[in-house]
């Protein structure tokens, strides 16, 4: 049969074939983050075109720094930056799930069983998994919450970093707590970041309020203002330049004068708004011209200029005021409050702390060197919002695959309850969910088979269930992880294993392939990988 003329330049898999391409792709996916899980994973040294590296075991930022082509690895990559965006958390264990399952799904293809068949098996076996992992959670206490905090950082920082960029995070969750209209809501936007380099990163500190590295307009302007009114400007305090394409022929020397002195006067004007409006701190996106500044230093105005936009953004939310763009537009309703506004030294630059009604914090990243500083503020970033997260829901679950066993073995029985060939696809799920104890034993140098069948003795055996029962690294043996600081929120878990379900079934559900272009590479391994599956294109 002829093609249709507008695929012409595509070329066609379908059925069998396609899902067969789809499910390598997603296995090759898989197996660049998978080496990074848990712990004792390994990091990854990623290199751009213009030959920066970052060293990382982040699985989202692998995954999305990859420039990956294939669609369905694409579709895998999605499922990682929605968990990165949910949960903060959790992005290595979302795409290794997924690649599991779909890989489990393969093998009931070539056993005879349809695809949607899978996809409903797939989606019993989710809701149950949710309902199941609700069940088995706990209400973390304030350490608790603390030490999931601290397990999210695991492999990235050291020990050292770790438990302290976790007391960090929780503090300044805590800051930028507040009640709006009746809903508890924990914003980390509200918390900004300063570099400073120069200590260890162990000194990073959290400064209730807004620091931002700023020097006074003038060196002489007072240093500290308190319980006093601010205002914010996105324009500058600046002799207005003619605009156009305008011709001057100024016939004296006097004319220029009087358009000099009509400048000033008028940008002097705004000074004197400014102060009318009682004003004792201001903030201007642009610039600050001398005539302007020597009459806010008499006027005992603190100022500050060049301050960016998003930091006035910043310092409205913490101080009330409403960001301006002209200075006639200056009324009282528009100002806000500051508790405190002061000007000091941190090592040796200058830094303008705020502090005002509204809630904001900053974290002072530290580092002997600016690689150092920057990545414990990374760190940080995602210790922050799982922090967020925890003061919203504070319930936790046992990591180090103790729950992921747990709930496989529970999913197990239900499979025996479930009539039809949907019980395959429930148990292949079940099977898939013991890749994220098998891959953190093979991170760690430990026989994953052996690995996972002790610990699901342990497991079967432990009276109340098991559910903390997992496989310590350093130990090697099955332990009560809950008691080892083994600890994450539930919010981290629960996304992981559905968005793993809806990019499989979102796969599963592709019978027909279009590719317009060349087919994206398969690595040699993965390849044979995939032959030694069987099932070969037919
Ligand atoms: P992800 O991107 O999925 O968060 P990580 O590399 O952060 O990947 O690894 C998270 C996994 O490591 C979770 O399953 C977590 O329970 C596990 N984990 C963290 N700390 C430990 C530990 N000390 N012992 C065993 N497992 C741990
Ligand atoms: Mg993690």
């Amino acid at each position: 049969m002829a093609e249709a003329p507008v695929l012409e330049d595509t070329e066609r898999t379908t059925g069998r074939v396609a899902l067969r391409k789809n499910i390598a792709a997603a296995m090759a996916l898989s197996g660049a983050v998978r080496s990074t899980l848990g712990p004792k994973g390994l990091d990854k040294l990623l290199l751009d075109d213009e030959g920066r590296t970052l060293v990382t075991n982040d699985g989202v930022t692998v995954l999305e720094t990859a420039r990956v082509e294939h669609p369905v690895a694409r579709m895998l990559i999605d499922a990682s930056s929605a968990q990165d965006r949910a949960a903060r958390d959790g992005t290595t264990s979302a795409v290794v799930i997924a690649a599991e399952l779909l890989r489990n799904a393969w093998h009931l293809v070539l056993q005879g069983v349809h695809p949607s068949t899978i996809v409903r098996g797939y989606r019993i076996a989710e809701i149950e998994a949710m309902t199941h992992l609700e069940s088995i959670a706990f209400e973390g206490n304030e350490d608790d919450l603390v030490t999931a905090v601290r397990s999210s950082l695991a492999g990235k920082a050291s020990r050292g970093v770790q438990t302290r960029l976790a007391d960090l995070a929780m503090e300044a969750a805590r800051c930028v707590e507040r009640t709006v209209d009746g809903t508890h809501e924990v914003d980390p936007t509200r918390v900004s970041k300063i570099i400073a380099v120069g200590r260890p990163a162990t000194d990073s500190e959290i400064v209730e309020g807004l620091v931002l590295q700023k020097r006074r307009a003038h060196p002489e302007m007072i240093r500290l203002v308190e319980n006093d009114t601010i205002a914010l400007l996105d324009g500058a305090l600046e002799r207005r330049n003619m605009r156009g394409d305008v011709t001057f022929q100024a016939t004296s020397p006097d004319v220029l004068e009087a358009l000099r002195r009509r400048e000033i006067s008028r940008l002097l004007e705004d000074v004197e708004a400014v102060a009318a409006a009682g004003v004792k701190v201001l903030a201007v996106s642009g610039a600050i011209d001398d005539e302007a500044h020597r009459r806010l230093l008499d006027l005992e105005i603190q100022a500050f200029r060049r301050v960016p936009s998003n930091d006035l953004d910043l310092l409205a939310l913490a101080t009330g005021a409403t960001v301006l763009h002209h200075v006639d537009a200056l009324r009282a309703e528009a100002c806000g409050t500051v508790l405190e506004s002061r000007s000091h030294l941190i090592g040796d630059l200058h830094h303008w702390t705020v502090r005002g009604e509204g809630t904001a914090a900053t974290l002072i990243a530290r580092g002997s060197g600016d690689e150092i500083a920057e990545e414990t503020s990374r760190c940080f970033d995602d210790a922050l919002g799982v922090a967020a997260h925890l003061r919203k829901d504070r319930r936790l679950l046992v990591g180090g695959g103790a729950s992921h066993v747990h709930l496989a073995r529970h999913l197990r029985r239900v499979a025996e309850a479930t009539p039809g060939r949907e019980q395959l696809a429930i148990e292949a799920f079940a099977d898939a969910l013991e890749v994220i104890p098998r891959a953190l034993a093979e991170n760690a140098g430990l026989d994953p088979i052996d690995a996972l069948l002790d610990v699901t003795a342990a497991q079967a055996e432990a009276d109340d269930g098991g559910a903390r029962i997992g496989l310590h690294l350093d130990k090697r043996e099955p332990t009560d992880l809950g008691e080892a600081g083994v600890l994450e929120p539930l919010s981290v878990i629960k996304p992981t294993v559905s968005g793993a379900t809806e990019a499989a079934c979102a796969v599963l559900r592709i019978d027909d392939v279009l590719w317009a272009r060349l087919e994206a590479q398969i690595p040699d391994d993965i390849q044979a990988q995939l032959d030694a599956m069987g099932g070969q294109d037919d």
